[in-house]
């Protein structure tokens, strides 16, 4: 008898779980909210009166075939976690140097086991959106969707794009993205009762430029992770509760979260095949540098940047692009925009120099400055941003509330990122005419002024110098040196934490 009641219990549940599954497989007609309601469904307002009959059918059905039903029903989805609720608060803006006073809006999302997380950010409207894998919903008492007034967030709403990926969306009024994100185990000393694992996102409104950005960045590392347990003493949480019982989430917590800070989510060790733009420099109308002997800069680029993109396809672990595939005219700050659209991992671009000194050669590897490390250095990132008059994307142009706070948060990654591509290269092409003459130096090319990409610059050569101009003219020497630059860009992009 015992065992009848408990596989009764165990078939109510699957029945439960059944319903459940199609109410939410039920696609809401007419929603009023973005684009991402393909996979929200709104339907707790009607759910309960029109499923009423279906349901009791359902049940008689599956009553008379519940044994049956049982022994053969396969394994249950695998749902081990549950979203409880999320809260909102505000908290201080520490770090006040980069000049933006207003404090950032504070996200809780609690969940009952600790969750493997991922954010994202969408435009048109603008959407911080929480995925979490093994996850189901344990708040049938919380609409699934509902307007929300707090900060930036105008309304939420929460479903399962997947069977067993709990999606949670914030709209935003603004371009708030997130400053800070981590995850707090479950407070177990605290009698109030806060028991879940607590997701806390900080999201902040820097401008159009940085949710850009971020975007792109929560693209590439999707599981934010810092340890700012200072900015957790600012606490001052709780004006806004949503949660299936207030009593789960809404006891005042004026106090200090406390606990280790853990990452929202491990990042995988390679996910995918690294993507690589290769920009062959110049092009068209602008032949770049002219040799001794009359060769154009652009078709040695064009020939090296070909050899370079065979080479690292041919380790099956980086799918290479090239900015032109002709002998076409493309602007710096396109060049860029292409490297972003490939969402590429590096950017490289390949020149072949001229210098008023015809003993100049050797191999140079740059990476982006205000300051140039030399003259020389200087000289050239002149002549090669000549090559159209845009001079890159001027970020304070553009935006230039932004243009301070994203060099603090981006670019400065990048930048460290870009030394080491530059090293990488020059330890692989150091036994090559002038390879390790010249070493790493900096200076301000526009073609490297992506925020968000590792960018280096290889100067392969002096067109202007007899020797460098043969060399770079013979197919072999170009193959040669490509496999190098190769090598070196998957050492670099194998190394930890890549
Ligand atoms: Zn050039």
């Amino acid at each position: 008898m015992k065992l009848f009641a408990s596989l009764m219990q165990q078939f109510k549940d699957m029945l439960c779980c059944d319903i459940c599954i199609k109410v939410r497989t039920k696609t809401e007609v007419g929603s009023s909210l973005t684009p991402l309601n393909t996979y929200m469904i709104n339907v707790q307002s009607y759910s309960g009166r029109i499923l009423l009959i279906p349901c009791c059918v359902l049940l008689l059905t599956a009553f008379c075939l519940c044994l049956l039903l049982f022994a053969i029903s396969p394994a249950k989805a695998d749902v081990q976690n549950s979203y409880i609720g999320f809260r909102f608060g505000e908290t201080a803006n520490n770090s006040a140097t980069d000049g933006f006073a207003s404090n950032a809006t504070r996200i809780v999302v609690e969940t009952s086991n600790a969750p493997e997380s991922r954010l994202f950010l969408l435009e048109n409207p603008y959407r911080l959106v929480i995925d979490t894998a093994h996850t189901n919903w344990d708040a049938s008492s919380l609409p699934k969707s509902g307007r929300v007034s707090y900060g930036s967030i105008t309304s939420y709403r929460y479903g399962n794009p997947e069977k067993d990926t709990g999606r949670l969306v914030f709209e935003l009024s603004e371009p708030a993205a997130p400053i800070a994100a981590f995850l707090l185990p479950p407070n177990e000393t605290d009698s109030s009762k806060v028991s879940g694992y607590r997701i806390v996102v900080d999201i902040l409104n820097r401008g159009e430029t940085a949710f850009a950005l971020a975007r792109a960045a929560l693209i590439k590392t999707p599981y934010l992770a810092t340890n700012q347990l200072d900015e957790i003493d600012n606490e001052d949480i709780q004006e806004e509760n949503y949660s299936q019982s207030s009593n789960q989430l809404g006891q005042p917590q004026n106090k200090r979260f406390s606990g280790n800070v853990v990452k929202l989510l491990s990042p995988e060790k390679r996910p995918r095949r690294w993507i690589v733009t290769i920009d062959a420099g110049h092009g068209g109308k602008d032949p770049g540098a002219i040799g001794v002997t009359g060769t154009k800069e652009k078709d040695i680029t064009y020939n090296a940047s070909k050899r370079l993109a065979h080479h690292l396809n041919n380790t099956g672990q980086v799918i290479a692009r090239l900015t032109r595939e002709d002998d076409s005219f493309i602007k710096l700050r396109d060049r860029i925009a292409i490297a972003r659209q490939h969402q590429a991992d590096l950017f490289v671009s390949i020149h072949a120099d001229a210098a008023p000194n015809a003993k100049a050669y050797g191999i140079s590897v740059f990476s982006l400055s205000d300051i140039a490390s030399d003259k020389e250095a200087a000289l050239i990132a002149k002549r090669e941003n000549k090559a159209d008059l845009l001079g890159g994307p001027d970020l304070a142009v553009e935006d230039p509330l932004a243009a301070n706070a994203l060099l603090g948060m981006y670019q400065r990654e990048s930048m460290n990122e870009s030394t080491y591509v530059a090293k990488s290269i020059l330890e692989q092409v150091s036994s090559f005419p002038g390879g390790d003459k010249r070493g790493h130096r900096f200076a301000g090319f526009a073609v490297l002024k992506s925020p968000d990409i590792p960018s280096v610059l290889v100067e392969m050569g002096f067109l202007t110098n007899k020797q460098d101009e043969a060399n770079l003219k013979k197919n072999a020497y170009i193959d040669a040196l490509t496999e190098k630059i190769s090598d070196a860009i998957l050492a670099y992009l194998n190394s930890s934490l890549r």
